[in-house]
């Protein structure tokens, strides 16, 4: 499954928030199987209405959402790349996941310490940034060494590393995160093993105090700015009424929501920006037993899609019986979809769509 981290200085309120997705998982484990929860990482359930729909018009027995994993990452603190604080073992999470949730406290309470003593969202996420970037710096500049070496020996693919390894090397030493390394999409996977942390897709949540949950405030407007500059999403959130909202019941929620002007738990919110910063894309198997979501990288073929389900129907894939979202809801249903043909047979080149409902044959 995907992962993202959530990260950030000390008392920004990064437990509140996983507390209130795993209280969130919790309450949905009733309701959907395979829900695992570890001390540090939470499953969540990814919102899609459209899981919904199809269910009604199939009549669904069951209705399973795809899920992605949170990751709670506690120790970073200034001076974390020279190994204060839980300096190693921090980064050593970081390059675990896929994404990284920066988490910054954009809220005023003088009974809560600040690391840094005084509250400023977009200074703290420099101050991250910079451990990152410094931890990346050092890795690769320990690695480049040997990379050359292999690269003189006529190795191709060692030359190929070396060429991501310096562009990185230029960037992080002018202050920027390796992320901004400009790269074709085929090297994408080997600028993937180069395991930088500063590399990792970035989110950022404003976590706001109870009345600005709704609106923001002038903190998560500048983290906003910050963010729209580096072509970056924020998330803005009240971790605490988070964590008071997961723990209500189905219909008080839906009152407590209205009262604070919400239509949905800000969380919602959360697990789709972690969703889409990922560039993950939904496809849907649909009958009258269940109805369920499944999540695969954005330019996955049917055949590795079929993978996603189960080993031998990729193994054994011969098509894939496809109806997009909109057909299959325009047209009532798989039968329907079909009597006006828009059900396609599609074989191992197609590219699967975001919202594709799918009937893998396979033989096995
Ligand atoms: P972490 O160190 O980043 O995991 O931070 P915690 O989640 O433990 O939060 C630190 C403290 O800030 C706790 O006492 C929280 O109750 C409090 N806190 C978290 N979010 C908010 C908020 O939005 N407003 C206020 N006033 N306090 C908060």
């Amino acid at each position: 499954g995907f992962k993202c981290g959530i990260v950030g200085l000390p008392n920004v309120g990064k437990s509140t928030l996983f507390n209130a997705l795993t209280a969130t998982a919790a309450a949905q484990a009733a309701n959907y199987p395979f829900c695992t929860i570890e001390p540090n990482v939470g499953e969540v359930a990814v919102p899609d209405p459209r899981l919904d729909v199809l269910a009604g018009i199939a009549k669904s027995g069951d209705i399973i959402p795809t899920r992605l994993a949170f990751v709670d990452i506690a120790g970073l603190v200034r001076g974390a790349s020279k190994g204060e604080g839980l300096g190693n073992q921090f980064l050593a999470n970081i390059r675990e996941v896929d994404a990284i949730v920066h988490v910054v406290r954009c809220f005023d309470d003088g009974d809560i310490t600040h690391v840094e003593g005084r509250v400023d969202p977009v200074a703290d996420i420099d101050t991250i940034e910079t451990e990152l970037m410094l931890a990346d710096l050092d890795s690769l500049e320990k690695r480049v060494v040997a990379a050359e070496k292999k690269a003189k020996g006529g190795d191709k693919e060692a030359k190929e590393l070396v060429d991501l390894m310096t562009r990185a090397l230029v960037l992080l030493r002018e202050g920027k995160p390796a992320r901004f390394v400009e790269r074709k999409a085929e090297d994408e996977k080997t600028f993937r093993m180069l395991g930088l942390l500063s590399s990792k897709p970035v989110l950022y949540v404003c976590n706001v105090e109870e009345g600005s949950a709704g609106t923001g405030n002038a903190y998560s407007k500048a983290v906003e700015a910050r963010a729209a500059e580096e072509g970056a999403v924020a998330v803005v959130i009240s971790a605490q009424i988070e964590a008071e909202i997961a723990v209500l019941p189905g219909e008080e929620r839906a009152e407590y929501l209205a009262a604070i002007g919400l239509e949905e738990p800000g969380l919602n919110r959360l697990i789709r920006a972690g969703y889409q910063l990922l560039d993950l894309v939904t496809f849907f198997t649909v009958g009258p037993k269940e109805a369920r979501a499944w999540t695969i990288t954005r330019g996955t073929r049917a055949p590795q899609a079929a993978g996603v389900i189960h080993t031998d129907f990729e193994r054994g894939f011969i098509r894939s019986e496809t109806i997009a979202y909109d057909d299959y809801v325009t047209y009532g249903g798989e039968a329907g979809a079909r009597d006006v043909g828009r059900l396609r047979l599609e074989g191992k080149e197609y590219v699967v769509a975001d919202g594709d409902v799918l009937h893998f044959r396979f033989a096995t």
